[in-house]
């Protein structure tokens, strides 16, 4: 499932290439992945609009466009953006194509769940899903005060990093990434966190998705112009290896019903 870090190179890679492009016609292959309008209406209201910017919410990306409109991709489980230059035919997993006025096009594929969505620019803050999301865990309103509040409810830290209504972004995957890098076990209750380590996993929180955004996110997600993630998994995903810190092997555990990763001999 995309996170932060993945939606965030898939916005820097097609603020490269879309920015300012004029859309032509819109092909609404599987209706289903279009939530506010039937596809006529779709491809009618996005004709003639131009992309003005790209940007990211959550894991949500935004395409702002011309006359006040803007396009909300939801990532959820899966979905892929691919940008193409002309004659690439869509294949049976592409459910949407944009065609922009100079012949390249913009391909939305395997929309497991992902939801499309066109909504006008100033309402956006109507819109249940943007409007329950908590504060970004790259912007300055982040704080380690801010954070530090956070952490005397109820529950792991690893619910605390993976709710998306009090931090936006943070998925299962970068959750264990980020617990590992700042050696906190993922079942650790937030509460019982002391102030030396909040100060090390707030370090670790921006630190960890900074370098994830730069490597281009997990190693199988893939950006609109087609580049493999380039970050090597510390523990998701790696029951019974060892540590690259090489002092114990992974385990792998149940937590809230997901699984969970740590090592035990680094994290506590
Ligand atoms: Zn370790």
């Amino acid at each position: 499932m995309p996170e932060l870090p993945e939606v965030e190179s898939a916005k820097r890679s097609l603020q490269r290439v879309i920015r300012g492009k004029v859309i032509a016609s819109v092909e609404v292959r599987s209706p289903s992945a279009v939530r506010t309008h039937r596809p006529q209406a779709f491809a009618d209201a996005l004709a003639g609009k131009r992309i003005e910017r790209v940007s990211r919410r959550g894991k949500t990306l935004l395409f702002q466009l011309s006359g006040g409109w803007t396009l909300i991709f939801h990532f959820k489980l899966w979905g892929t953006l691919r940008f193409v230059r002309p004659a690439v035919p869509p294949d049976a997993q592409t459910a949407v194509v944009i065609a922009f006025s100079d012949g390249s096009s913009l391909h939305f594929r395997e929309l497991q769940l992902s939801e499309l969505g066109l909504h006008r620019t100033p309402q956006l803050d109507r819109v249940a899903y943007l409007a329950s999301l908590g504060v970004d865990p790259l912007s300055p309103t982040f704080t380690p005060a801010r954070f530090r509040q956070m952490l005397a409810g109820r529950g792991s830290i690893r619910a605390l990093l993976t709710d998306q209504e009090r931090i936006a972004g943070i998925g299962n995957l970068w959750a264990h990434e980020i617990l590992h890098a700042a050696r906190i076990r993922p079942d650790r209750p937030a509460s019982s966190l002391t102030p030396a380590e909040t100060r090390v996993l707030h370090r670790s929180i921006r630190s960890v998705l900074r370098r994830a955004i730069a490597a281009g996110g997990e190693p199988e997600f893939v950006d609109a112009a087609g580049r493999m993630g380039r970050w090597r998994l510390a523990v998701y995903g790696r029951a019974g290896q060892r540590c690259p810190r090489g002092d114990g092997t992974i385990k792998e555990a149940r937590l809230g019903g997901r699984p969970s990763f740590y090592c035990p001999a680094c994290q506590h």
